[in-house]
């Protein structure tokens, strides 16, 4: 059989750009490397898709030995419907050089029905162009489908004993809109079946579909020449305005026009970084140092989340804390700390991380925080988690107050904030001899992962080690609080 053309996933890449599709096929050589987060997120993805197979157990997989050798996997598959077969794992097709590889293919009393399966928590529209491509190969094998859906999480499930599949996934029968889109499709693949016979990739200028509806994996070599600080870090700029001023060639900051319609903040940014300039607003800092209540509790929350809920109690996707680092600063300038970082036991953190947050915040004093929002919506949770902890939350969050908020306000800027209030740009800007970079885990999607892993028994890495540069991580979030306050403090 003569090897495929285009697949779902090269058919969806190149409607969102023909450039891309070609270094696809061509060009991997350009392609960004995968981050350890965007691993995480495609693991999660291979094992959401095989517990939906509970769904329809004892099926046969049409999964090809080589992912080179999907062929196989369409001999095999139409081996498989010819036996009488009526449920098939990763079920294969090709037509007109489209290879279509389903999830899952059933034989129900009215016929054949088709399964995509997704780990996300709801249909969008280009699962919905997806499920087409895939209808328009199946059908065009000859397989009567009756109905195509979109197997997703549903993320009202809360677990309770053993996963129950059939309520963790919703399924949507999305063939009113396939049928729409289908007569579309025929020339979408000979459209794209023509940029694939170019002698050189096609020209295509970057623009807003690098980015929608997927993260281009070719974006570090498209955007090579847009420098790491431009008109695309300005704060609150629509992208619409973004590549209006790429398309004037005012990439840079001192090429914007005068008149450019930019607000108030976002002209701020742009002097500031033209001249160097800082930018604070003395009385406000003052007010907001001033109306501190000492000792001040510098706390952080890290969180993490699973796609199938690992606890009882818990939803899809819910964040789950983990760990929190505390600074205790008190009036004569002493600090102690304290940490809780949950077992990667599989037990459920929660409780212990309640327990001990309480007698660590034993006090009055406030509880400063970076992102009020955060912290407030998981102490939120643990209530509801927890309800007979209910008091003494309440009165943590009663004592909580938003370090963020004079950076947010633009009470205090320069220039190397570059447009953002983020605790990872604000700190090394104000405490520059105190950095991320000299640590293992330098972010906060890095930590989730991780702790997500080990929480599930996949974590691979040393376990002692991590669960250190875990600590040593968060404990750095708490005191670049300390340390951002006794600067405002300075003001
Ligand atoms: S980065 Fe943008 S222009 Fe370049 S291939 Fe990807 S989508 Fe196309």
């Amino acid at each position: 059989m003569e090897k495929h053309i285009l697949s779902k996933s090269t058919f969806i890449k190149g409607l969102q750009c023909n450039k891309a599709l070609y270094y696809h096929k061509y060009r991997r050589d350009l392609r960004d490397d995968l981050s350890a987060v965007q691993e995480a997120i495609f693991a999660q993805g291979t094992s959401v898709g095989e517990l939906a197979c509970e769904l329809f157990p004892g099926g046969v997989d049409c999964t090809p030995e080589s992912y080179f050798d999907f062929q196989a996997a369409v001999i095999r598959t139409k081996e498989e419907i010819e036996k009488g077969t009526e449920v098939i794992y990763e079920a294969a097709f090709q037509f007109n050089g489209v290879l279509a590889a389903l999830d899952i293919l059933v034989k129900h009393k009215d016929g054949w029905r088709a399964y995509e399966v997704k780990s996300s928590t709801s249909v969008s529209e280009t699962y919905e162009l997806d499920a087409t491509i895939q209808y328009y190969a199946i059908t065009n094998s000859g397989i009567d489908l009756k109905d195509i859906s979109i197997v997703h999480i549903n993320n009202q499930y809360v677990k309770n004993g053993p996963i129950d599949v059939h309520e963790l996934f919703a399924i949507v029968s999305v063939k009113d809109r396939v049928l729409e889109l289908f007569p579309g499709i025929p020339n979408q693949v000979s459209a794209l079946k023509q940029v694939l016979k170019l002698p050189e990739a096609p020209e295509r200028e970057i623009g807003p579909h690098c980015s929608s509806p997927y993260t281009c994996d070719f974006a570090g070599h498209c955007w090579k020449d847009v420098p790491s600080y431009s008109v695309f870090n300005i704060a609150n700029l629509r992208a619409g305005k973004k590549f209006d001023l790429l398309e004037k060639n005012a990439v840079h900051f001192e090429d914007i026009p005068d008149d450019y319609p930019l607000n108030d903040k976002q002209w701020m940014q742009v002097q500031s970084e033209l001249n160097n300039e800082i930018f604070i607003d003395e009385k406000q800092i003052r007010n907001f140092v001033s109306n501190l209540n000492y000792p001040l509790y510098h706390l952080d929350f890290e969180t993490f989340q699973a796609a199938v809920p690992i606890y009882d109690g818990s939803r899809p996707y819910q964040q789950l804390v983990f760990q929190y680092s505390l600074h205790i600063e008190h009036k004569d300038g002493t600090i102690e700390h304290k940490e809780f970082l949950a077992e990667s036991s599989g037990e459920d953190p929660r409780l212990k991380f309640i327990e001990q947050l309480i007698k660590d915040c034993t006090g009055t004093g406030d509880v400063i925080v970076y992102n009020v929002g955060f912290e407030r919506g998981k102490l939120r949770d643990l209530i509801q988690f927890s309800p007979q902890h209910e008091a003494p939350i309440q009165k943590i969050i009663d004592r909580l107050k938003d370090i963020m908020i004079p950076f947010q306000k633009r009470w205090y800027y320069t220039p190397e904030m570059q447009g953002s209030y983020s605790i990872k740009k604000v700190l090394p800007a104000l405490v520059p001899s105190l950095s991320y970079s000299d640590l293992n885990i330098q972010e906060g999607g890095t930590a989730s992962s991780t702790f997500s892993q080990m929480a599930q028994g996949i974590f691979n890495g040393d376990v002692e080690q991590t669960r250190n540069d875990l600590l040593e991580y968060c404990k750095l979030d708490t005191l670049a609080m300390v340390k951002i306050l006794e600067v405002l403090r300075g003001v």
